[in-house]
């Protein structure tokens, strides 16, 4: 940790040295390292102040002017800020910023649209899916019926006549759409439309590109659907947490079922933070940044795949990619450790039609809305694709390794990490 940084932790560091220490770790692997992992981002200084912030002390169950305690004036206004910036950003009827993370927003909906037994239909998580859609260990597997969808096998899009078939076919009460590993854009307007010619609820979760759609280069699945579910902290670069957007018709129901249905108080520290998360997204220069993180990725991809490596569907349209490590003679297990010790920072992730395990599987996820963050163009993007191929074609000579780790260490401080002084 640099001194600049200290007198902001000193009192932690006074106190409690253990837990100093892992801090200081972290935000030295943070700075020197390159963090491709698809899911996470930097959130801003001012976001990491408000979360740091007293507004942690505050119970406040029930919502805005409605609480279930004394003292909620003032956190009352800072969640009135957060729906009604996040009622602007994504032109919602209805927002609850409640949910502590995006699978307590997704489980929100559930609780609403379900009952115990009945049947949705989602996407299947071998092929690009989340946890939350159905996953048999998951609530939503356990508790209700999953009926999944895939991509195709040809060319790992979603095959909407597939969808189309499995709607007609199972009567599902409600649709997911939305992913955690598909790289291409989402046709909202073809899931609403099936939707609703079964009848069913369509809840899109855009948790991975809700960024994008916040700044209007991915379709808004607001107007298509019942039902919107997000996380802050991925493209949208937000607090770690979750919110639901819903048509006015649905509000009270959604409001009852995230509070006192699922969770009690609220995280008003985290509320108060995804306004602040909401405000920078609804600026400008959140549309550049949104644009900058596609074309970063197009690039990184075009590296890749000219340096030999085959990606899932061939290409990306958004903030990730899928990347077929087989295709150069290693595995997923394998690249993700050996990156790691070049300071790159990715996850092991099946691939469409994966013939191997989930623990060792064929593929990588990569992307790029954190290095985006750090002010990374896409030149800077072709280095990172090299450093990736050089890794990946040598994941066993250390020498190797250590150089392309020396040169990142290098590079990434160029690049400051929001929050970490230089
Ligand atoms: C990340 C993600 C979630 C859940 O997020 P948590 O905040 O980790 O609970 C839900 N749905 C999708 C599609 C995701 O990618």
């Amino acid at each position: 940790m640099h001194e600049n940084d200290l007198p902001r932790f000193s009192k932690l560091q006074q106190q409690d040295s253990q837990v100093f220490q892992c801090l200081e770790h972290e935000m030295g692997r943070q700075k020197d390292g390159l963090e491709l992992i698809a899911s996470e981002n930097y959130t801003s200084a001012a976001i990491q102040e408000i979360v740091g912030s007293v507004l942690t002390n505050k119970y406040a169950e029930g919502y805005p002017g409605r609480r279930y305690y004394g003292g909620c004036e003032y956190v009352d206004d800072v969640e009135t800020l957060a729906i009604e910036r996040a009622k602007k950003l994504f032109g919602a009827e209805h927002v609850n910023v409640q949910p502590h993370a995006g699978s307590q927003a997704n489980m929100g909906v559930f609780m609403t649209v379900l009952q115990p037994g009945d049947t949705f239909l989602a996407m299947d998580l071998a092929h690009g899916g989340h946890l939350t859609h159905g996953m048999h260990l998951n609530f939503s597997g356990t508790l209700y019926n999953p009926v999944h969808y895939g991509v195709r096998e040809s060319d790992h899009r979603i095959d909407y006549d597939q969808v189309a078939k499995l709607a007609r076919e199972h009567k599902p009460k409600m649709i997911i759409a939305g992913a955690s590993a598909y790289p291409r854009e989402i046709d909202h307007a073809r899931f609403g439309e099936i939707a609703k010619e079964v009848g069913a609820k369509l809840m899109v979760d855009m948790a991975h590109y809700s960024g994008l759609v916040a700044g209007g280069i991915h379709n808004s699945p607001v107007p298509h659907a019942d039902f919107v579910t997000s996380t802050s902290h991925k493209t949208l670069r937000g607090p770690r947490s979750g919110f639901i957007l819903c048509r006015e018709e649905y509000a009270k129901d959604i409001n009852r079922t995230v509070f006192p249905g699922l969770q009690g108080g609220p995280l008003m520290h985290v509320v108060a933070a995804k306004a602040v998360c909401f405000g920078e997204a609804l600026e400008d220069n959140f549309k550049t940044y949104a644009k900058q993180i596609v074309a970063n990725a197009k690039t990184l991809a075009e590296t890749l795949m000219a340096g030999g490596l085959k990606l899932a569907s061939g290409g990306t349209d958004n903030h990730l990619m899928l990347t077929d490590v087989t295709s150069i003679g290693t595995t997923g297990k394998v690249a993700e450790k050996a990156l790691d010790r070049a300071g790159i920072t990715v996850n092991k992730n099946m691939i469409p039609y994966d013939p191997r395990k989930p623990l060792d599987p064929s593929g990588i996820r990569i992307g790029t809305a954190a290095l985006t963050t750090r002010g990374m163009g896409t030149d800077d993007m072709k280095k990172v694709g090299e450093w990736i191929l050089k890794v990946l074609k040598n994941v066993e000579d250390d020498k190797v390794i250590n150089d392309v780790q020396q040169e990142i260490r290098e590079f990434a401080s160029a690049f400051p990490v929001p929050g970490i002084e230089r």
